[in-house]
């Protein structure tokens, strides 16, 4: 695949709440343990909603807007309005490409990256989904196609998210806790790299 098309990106989010739904459980005990509890029901919520949404979505950008509102209005929590924000920039970017090939792509995650950093004021090495979404915009380039760009995107988030682990939370409930966060992965990183798990796998 060249360019990722609305068709393919509907289809992307339609698994993706899929996914929230079935990781529910294990999001909210990550949460469980470095914040309320609440991270599963909220992206599970949030994604079913889009999900219901999304049919005759002619542009990518009109959808990801759709997507960043609709996750305003439902997921709630320090991470809806990230989220949301994440969705709507990349929706912006979007709209100054024709075709989402590997370059476009890598713009319009790197706009996202921007938007959530600006709105939340977390960077590396906070403990937050940053630490997952950076290191996979760093991914973006350099791959040799689409599909070997997405896959390392969605590796780079997974060990992003996984070296979160050790880290003190400086954003977010977590940050509440002091070194008692160390040794739990943050759920929000957690589930940012099920989100690109689920493009790489579609598209790979
Ligand atoms: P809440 O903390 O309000 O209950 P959630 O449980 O849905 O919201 O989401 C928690 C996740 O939000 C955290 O694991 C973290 O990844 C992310 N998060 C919290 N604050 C920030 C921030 N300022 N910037 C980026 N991500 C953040
Ligand atoms: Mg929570």
């Amino acid at each position: 695949m060249e360019a990722l098309d609305v068709g393919i990106l509907t289809e992307w989010l339609t698994r993706a709440a899929q996914r929230f739904g079935a990781e529910q459980a294990h999001l909210c005990d990550l949460d469980a343990a470095i914040g309320d509890g609440d991270h599963g029901a909220n992206l599970a919520r949030g994604f079913a909603a889009v999900a219901t949404k999304m049919a005759g979505a002619e542009t990518a950008s009109g959808l990801f807007k759709m997507v960043g509102m609709t996750l305003i209005g439902t997921v709630g929590g320090a991470s809806g309005p990230l989220y949301g924000t994440l969705f709507i920039e990349m929706g912006k970017e979007a709209a100054n490409h024709a075709t989402l090939d590997q370059s476009a792509w890598a713009q319009v995650l790197a706009a996202g990256l921007a938007g959530v950093m600006a709105r939340g004021k977390a960077r590396p090495g906070d403990k937050t989904m940053i630490d997952a979404l950076a290191p996979a915009v760093k991914a973006m380039t350099g791959a040799a196609d689409l599909s070997t760009a997405l896959a390392s995107a969605a590796a780079a988030a997974r060990l992003g998210a996984a070296e979160t682990i050790p880290l003190i939370a400086h954003k977010g409930r977590a940050s509440y806790l002091g070194d008692r966060a160390v040794g739990h992965q943050d759920p929000g990183a957690t589930s940012l790299a099920m989100l690109l798990a689920v493009l790489a796998e579609l598209v790979g």
